[in-house]
């Protein structure tokens, strides 16, 4: 099945940090794939910002060779790569000083098409650029800023960046990232629950005995070290790719599919969130792993810090106070060194009340599980008759939608990034997180660090490639659950 591809409007699109790895392994590849598609006009322009002296051709040459290396390239559109670098520019440029930006305030002074700033270098530029922006004129009424991750690394920091880019950008020019958001499935999770009759009455504590959400890696910090073992797995995950993930399961129907009906539903949703008790919490760390020929280091050998206490592995569990939730664990992991790389939303659901087929048919449970990587899908697993001449016996068997098989090859091609940079060029902000969304997420993590911060709790040992500490089973054992399996 083929998508339709609606062109959007002719752009200048600036990557700040237009060198750097995301702009290399994601944004360029995904824009040249817009191109191919013909959604990005041949009269958008890119124009990479960093610090690095090159020109033009020097920056068209590295982007050439970033698009071949990261997958944008295909024997069906590699004829296309010389006439997007047509498209693309560069600025030499310093975001704490005046270097480069008179040149691309000339570049970029072509008016009636719209102005977009990615802002893909470390976070602590993302105030410099918006100042600089706005010094240089390029702070207009209709431009728009795309910040990265991570905003801010606690509540006061999250405020302080947003107190200083409201300072120079409205909220509805305000694109806060968050890649998860741009998946298909996540998408879909949102179609699924509002576009079937099927799901919704049975969407609440009446029905859902639990909810997990899992995003296992099986990757370790590698050259990150020095980043991650500042932030850790709360931080620099649960904070906002997992609770963006628990906003959608648990959010109530919004009015209208638009940007701020759907954030009101989300930022309820957060702010709904009981704290989590610290015997709900289990951190880890992973260990060295000498199973292979490679040299696996040890968490702590990785960020060169014997006696780190940063976690590489989380697990807990929380309740959402209100009508629909009351009552209903939500289990949320994520780590790295997993047994597989697995990102999946399941809804377990209650048995049911009786069994007329009497207890040697067994009591089943529906499962929903929504899969975002790999293999982007959704599957239900209903209980069936075991086919055969056995009498009543009763299996479960899933009902696949794996969009891959069921919607042909096009639907996989559309990477998170370049959807989100087009919905930014389109001006919708719906899979954006808003700064009251980014600070109620912090109201609610900066107290469970801050307690185990004050406990002195130190991270368990988990072993490489298996699926986090044994407590982080323990927890689900004790109330009578277990993880569904992580499954690459
Ligand atoms: P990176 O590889 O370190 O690239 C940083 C970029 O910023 C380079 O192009 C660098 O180029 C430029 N830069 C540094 N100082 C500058 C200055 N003073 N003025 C102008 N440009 C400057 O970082 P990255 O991995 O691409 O990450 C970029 C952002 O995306 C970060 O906020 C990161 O947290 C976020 N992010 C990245 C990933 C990922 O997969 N990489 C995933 C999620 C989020 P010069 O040295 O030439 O100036």
């Amino acid at each position: 099945m083929t998508s339709r591809v609606i062109p959007v409007d002719p752009f200048d699109l600036v990557i700040f940090g237009g060198t750097g790895d995301l702009a290399r392994r994601k944004i360029l590849p995904g824009l040249f794939r817009r191109f191919c598609a013909g959604q990005m006009p041949p009269s958008a322009r890119i124009v990479g910002a960093a610090r690095t002296e090159l020109d033009h051709a020097g920056y068209r040459e590295m982007a050439s060779e970033a698009i071949k290396e990261f997958g944008g390239t295909t024997a069906a559109n590699s004829d296309k790569l010389n006439a997007f670098l047509d498209t693309v520019y560069y600025v030499a440029i310093d975001a704490l000083g005046d270097d480069g930006w008179e040149e691309l305030q000339e570049l970029c002074k072509e008016k009636n098409r719209v102005e977009a700033y990615y802002f893909s270098v470390t976070p602590a530029l993302f105030g410099d650029l918006a100042e600089r922006l706005h010094y240089w004129g390029m702070a207009g009424p209709d431009s728009r800023i795309v910040v990265e991750k991570p905003f801010g690394r606690n509540l006061a920091t999250a405020k302080n960046l947003n107190a200083t880019l409201a300072a120079h950008f409205d909220e509805h020019q305000i694109y806060r990232i968050d890649h998860y958001l741009g998946k298909e499935t996540v998408q879909n999770l949102m179609a699924v629950r509002f576009g079937n009759m099927l799901f919704e009455p049975l969407w609440n504590a009446q029905y859902v005995d639990h909810i997990q959400i899992t995003v296992a890696e099986t990757v370790g910090v590698g050259g990150r070290g020095e980043y991650y073992d500042k932030a850790g797995a709360m931080r620099d995950m649960v904070q906002n790719h997992l609770m963006q993930l628990l906003c959608l399961i648990a959010m109530e129907p919004p009015a209208r599919f638009d940007p701020d009906a759907v954030r009101d539903e989300k930022l309820k949703v957060i702010r709904a969130l009981d704290p989590v008790l610290p015997h709900h919490l289990m951190r880890g760390q992973y260990e060295a792993d000498h199973s292979d020929e490679k040299a696996h280091p040890s968490y702590r050998e990785a960020v060169e810090d014997p006696r780190s206490k940063t976690e590489s592995f989380i697990a807990l569990k929380t309740h959402i106070s209100n009508w629909r939730w009351a009552g209903t664990p939500f289990y949320l992991r994520t780590g790295k060194r997993m047994s597989a790389r697995s990102s999946e939303i399941t809804v377990v659901f209650k048995e049911t009340p009786h069994s007329i087929f009497g207890e040697d048919a067994g009591r089943h449970r529906n499962v929903l599980s929504i899969r975002l990587q790999p293999n982007e899908g959704i599957t239900l697993g209903v209980t069936i008759k075991e086919p055969g001449p056995g009498g009543m016996r009763l299996i479960d068997v899933p009902l696949d939608m794996t969009f891959a098989e069921a919607l042909g090859a096009d639907s996989e091609h559309v990477d998170a990034y370049e959807r989100l940079i087009m919905d930014v060029i389109r001006g919708n902000q719906t899979l954006f997180m808003r700064g009251d969304e980014v600070e109620a997420a912090w109201a609610w993590t900066d107290p469970i660090i801050h307690g185990w911060e004050e406990r002195g709790e130190v991270p368990k040992p988990y072993e490489s490639g298996t699926d986090g500490t044994t407590d982080s089973h323990e927890l689900m054992r004790r109330d009578g659950r277990k993880w569904r399996e992580v499954s690459p």
